[in-house]
């Protein structure tokens, strides 16, 4: 029997994946801790881990933070974390004398639940309810201009914020190394190897098993016309401009239509609804999937992962740049399209694209096979209480690191060089220009070299298996 302390954020997304790997290791006889709040007491009791409120360290929140946070800005939610993880700090020291936990299990988003880990020196395992992120997999991602400036605006604030973690014996080495996954951290991520992008890139220290999803329905796509359903996720879903859209796209069109759309929006704000199309503030989402043909998605983890356990191919219409990621493998692996164009006419152009070509549904259906052959809250369980994992796997990712450093050497080397050869032989005073071109090309150079150098290694780690 094994102690395991449970620590997540106060976010469904990522704490629904963790409950059934929670009941799973108390049925085999492990005392689970799982620090939380009130909002998820019920869930979490009903796994028979033991709960702990952490409610009283949540910080009051301005409405300007309050704000930023719902427009899931990273470094806002990131500058939370930190005052938690410092409110929280008496207290854990407390609980990790009193409960002595052999292992710790967090949410990749909880600094508290890390940090405390290191510091007590208790094994660590992270969970992953998004794909695993490292230097190749965050290509996937594209911030929009918002999110950009949101990061490099807020760095020096989330900068000044990491310094006071110091003094309370938590080193952190930078700000990235707490939220990127790296290959000398056991982590369980809630997808398939086959789904993870750059899945090379991550050793033998990941779990991947497979979404979390609850529902032992099947696909069951019989039925007279085919039906479209439609929805933004739980967050930022108060689009009824988007929902008129879709509305107005469909109508008419031999489709059934579901759309959930929020308890925000006001359903009389649609007027009277064509006989093909039904609004729902919320809905069954796994019910409707097994049974829809399309489904026009905001690309949330969670949702994608659901329609594809249900073998729903997507119109993909990210708003984030972690959802452009799971909206750019899921297109590459076939199962959607990306909707360029969200005019009524484009969303109908779209899920026609969908219903007339079988491969988007048969890249579904290849993706919902795998994602059932996963070794799911069993494996997670596992790999938890056999933590901490050793590895002798070939690292890609330091071998990708450690050449792209010889190369971004030598490239600065050739031009310092030719800046100096031109300066000697023709005295040109404009020549700093070469270097700031230089510094422009250097980008997508680098980029495609990494690339190529990824490609080789990840082929021969391939042979290998
Ligand atoms: N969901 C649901 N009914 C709805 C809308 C959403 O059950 O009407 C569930 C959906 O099944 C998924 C979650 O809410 O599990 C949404 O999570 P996701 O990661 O896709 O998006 P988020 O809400 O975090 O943006």
């Amino acid at each position: 029997m094994k102690k395991i302390a449970f620590f997540c954020i106060p976010a469904h997304g990522h704490t629904n994946p963790m409950l059934p790997v929670a009941s799973e290791l108390v049925k085999r006889g492990d005392n689970v801790r799982f620090y939380s709040f009130s909002e998820f007491e019920k869930k979490i009791r009903a796994t028979g881990a033991e709960f702990i409120s952490c409610d009283s360290y949540l910080p009051e929140l301005s409405q300007e933070e309050e704000k930023k946070i719902k427009s899931v800005s990273v470094t806002e939610m990131s500058i939370q974390d930190i005052r938690i993880t410092l409110a929280m700090d008496s207290f854990l020291d407390d609980e990790f004398k009193s409960f002595k936990p052999d292992v710790v299990y967090t949410d990749s988003a909880c600094f508290w639940g890390k940090l405390n880990a290191i510091k007590h020196n208790v094994p660590i395992v992270v969970s992953t309810s998004t794909f695993a992120f490292n230097q190749m997999s965050s290509q996937y991602m594209k911030s929009k201009p918002s999110e950009l400036a949101d990061m490099i605006l807020g760095l020096p604030r989330a900068s000044k914020e990491l310094k006071k973690l110091e003094p309370y014996g938590y080193h952190v080495k930078s700000y990235l190394s707490l939220v990127r996954n790296d290959n000398d951290t056991d982590t369980v991520v809630y997808t398939s190897r086959y789904f993870q992008p750059y899945e090379e890139t991550f050793n033998s220290r990941y779990a991947f098993v497979g979404p979390s999803v609850f529902s032992n329905k099947k696909p069951d796509k019989k039925k007279e016309r085919p039906l479209v359903y439609i929805s933004m996720g739980t967050v930022i879903n108060d689009r009824p401009d988007f929902y008129s859209k879709c509305i107005d796209a469909l109508k008419g069109e031999n489709v059934d239509v579901i759309i959930s759309c929020g308890r925000s929006v006001d359903l009389s704000s649609f007027g009277a609804l064509p006989d093909n199309i039904k609004v729902y503030p919320y809905v069954d989402q796994l019910d409707i999937l097994s049974s829809a043909d399309v489904f026009i998605t905001h690309c949330g983890m969670n949702s994608v992962s659901e329609s594809l356990y249900m073998a729903a191919p997507m119109v993909l219409y990210p708003q984030t740049n972690e959802q452009y990621a799971v909206a750019a493998r899921t297109k590459e692996i076939g199962a959607g399209v990306m909707l360029t164009d969200d005019s009524a006419n484009g969303i109908r152009t779209a899920v026609n694209e969908i219903l007339a070509n079988s491969d988007y549904a048969n890249a579904a259906i290849k993706c919902s096979n795998n994602f059932r052959s996963c070794t799911g809250a069993k494996g997670a369980a596992d790999h938890i209480e056999n933590a901490p994992h050793s590895c002798d796997d070939v690292n890609i990712i330091d071998t990708i690191n450690k050449a792209s450093s010889k190369f971004q050497a030598i490239y600065w080397a050739l031009i310092i060089a030719m800046i100096v050869l031109i300066v000697l032989v023709f005295h040109w005073k404009y020549v700093w220009i070469i270097g700031v071109a230089a510094g422009i090309i250097s980008i997508p150079i680098s980029k495609a070299y990494t690339k190529k150098k990824y490609e080789k290694l990840a082929a021969a780690y391939r042979s290998k298996e």
